[in-house]
């Protein structure tokens, strides 16, 4: 059931829903489309993801600084950037049923792709409506996709802003000012993580297009003329990043864009792609856009957005490099990574992996055998790190002694307390969780001062020294 392509989404989304990584948004108003919440597991599970961004690309680095800009800016910066003229997705009405549609999306699901003129787009002949069948499409026409609210108690076309629609803008305008303050010299970058919001036409495949989404993205100024090599330099980190949060190789790709499909100030750009259950997909693009953001600021704001090199006393818009990520996209693609569904014999916890068979949907539990779902996260962004019980909860003894196995292991990492139910039942609960690690604490524990470690993936346990259990996850969740 991991395989892509074989996990279904609302199998994935019930699991999300039933142990806390995902809810509907307003859910008891009956939802809105496009919002989603994140659950206690789901808030943990993205703060790791932008942790590790931040950990990987700002402070492991020499010259990378971070940023935190308004979600509302002036106006005018949306006119500079081009948001305001193009920041458009062409769109398509079926004439019978009403439905709205993306354009360039309905083609692709129908095998076709949209047709680009100079003036618009134009729909190939035979795309239909997949909700009725219908062949009576409106001409696609530019939708866009800024959300719009105003400042003050006017509400007129003076006080139009706009909520921000990507992160980068807020760097853009930025540059002075950390420049000036920051005591980095070219190269280097500038990265933020917050919220953005687009008003998309079809919010679908569960989260991965949202209105509301949060991005992780990196402007790095660079000489001109470096463009290639530093393009090229960003495109393996990033790569070798989603490894190092447990994404396999094997359904990460590259998907270099032509160059007659870049933007005409752009040199280069590739998406870093993932297989999701419902198909390839971007998780982030990286792109090489010249200098078009500072010098469209520069013009437009009368200040000039400059570079000066004290060493070879040239003076020049610095290029960029811009790697731009999704956090909501990355937290569903761990999470269709992680979910796996066994058939494990029964009643033996510590059976260990080579007991453990794969689960065959749509076919019965085999004879002495018993289904568990697990997420198998990576340590680095498993929600919580360790869960620790006491064996019984009516023996004061030990849950005195789990308390305080548990008080000194939340110093360090976001653990789990958990008293009800048998053992196994807390294991299974753990095992959707993600939570690598489980720490039982029995009588040995109060006679030998031992604990059971139990881990998740291969469902083995040893016993291991009180005295020995820091330093022992100190080096298992590394
Ligand atoms: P798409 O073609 O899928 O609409 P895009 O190429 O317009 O995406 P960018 O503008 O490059 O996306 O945004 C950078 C990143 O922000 C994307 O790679 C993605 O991870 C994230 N992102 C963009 N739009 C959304 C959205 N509607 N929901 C969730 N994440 C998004």
């Amino acid at each position: 059931m991991t395989e892509a392509g074989t996990l279904k989404l609302d199998v994935l989304a019930a699991l999300c829903k039933r142990r806390g990584f995902i809810f509907p948004n307003s859910e008891i108003y009956g939802g809105i489309n496009g919002f989603w919440d994140y659950g206690p597991l789901g808030s943990e599970l993205k703060r790791n993801i932008r942790e590790a961004w931040w950990q990987d690309v700002v402070r492991r680095r020499d010259d990378v600084v971070g940023i935190d800009t308004a979600i509302i800016m002036h106006p005018k910066v949306w006119e500079a950037s081009g948001h305001v003229a193009g920041f458009a997705d062409p769109m398509v009405d079926c004439k019978s049923c009403k439905k709205r549609y993306r354009a360039d999306n309905l083609c692709e699901d129908q095998g076709q792709e949209l047709v680009r003129t100079d003036t618009g787009f134009v729909l190939p002949a035979g795309i239909s409506c997949p909700a009725c069948g219908s062949k009576d499409l409106t001409e696609p026409r530019a939708f866009n996709l800024m959300f719009e609210s105003n400042t003050g108690p006017v509400k007129d076309d003076s006080s139009r802003v706009y909520l921000r629609p990507e992160t980068a803008q807020g760097i853009f305008v930025q540059f002075d000012n950390v420049l000036a303050t920051a005591r980095q010299k070219i190269p280097f970058g500038i990265a933020q993580v917050g919220k953005a919001f687009r008003n998309e036409i079809n919010p679908r495949n569960y989260t991965f297009r949202s209105r509301e989404f949060e991005q992780m993205e990196l402007e790095f100024f660079i000489k001109p003329g470096t463009d290639t090599e530093w393009h090229k330099y960003w495109v393996e980190e990033r790569l070798k990043w989603y490894t190092s949060i447990g994404l396999p190789s094997s359904s990460l790709h590259l998907d270099v864009h032509p160059k007659e499909k870049l933007a005409h100030y752009a040199s280069a750009c590739t998406d870093v792609m993932y297989d999701f259950p419902f198909g390839r997909q971007e998780l982030e693009g990286i792109a090489a856009r010249g200098c078009f953001d500072l010098t469209q600021h520069a013009k437009f704001s009368g200040k000039p957005l400059n570079y000066f090199d004290q060493e070879t006393n040239e003076n020049f818009v610095p290029h960029v490099i811009e790697p731009s990520a999704g956090v909501d996209r990355i937290a569903l693609a761990l999470l269709c990574n992680a979910y796996r569904e066994e058939w494990v014999p029964k009643g033996k916890d510590d059976s260990g992996s080579a007991g453990a068979i794969l689960a065959e949907p749509g076919k019965p539990v085999p004879e002495a055998h018993e289904p568990r779902t697990v997420m198998r996260f990576h340590p680095r962004v498993a929600p919580v790190k360790v869960a620790v019980f006491p064996l019984l909860k009516n023996k004061p003894e030990l849950v005195a002694k789990a308390r305080g196995i548990f008080e000194d292991l939340r110093t360090d990492w976001s653990c789990f307390w958990d008293v009800t139910g048998a053992i196994g039942r807390r294991y299974r609960r753990q095992d959707e969780a993600g939570t690598p690690y489980c720490v039982t604490v029995d009588f040995d524990t109060l006679s030998a001062d031992t604990v059971t470690v139990r881990d998740r993936d291969s469902m083995k346990q040893e016993r291991i020294a009180v005295s020995e259990l820091h330093d022992l996850m100190r080096e298992r969740l590394r």
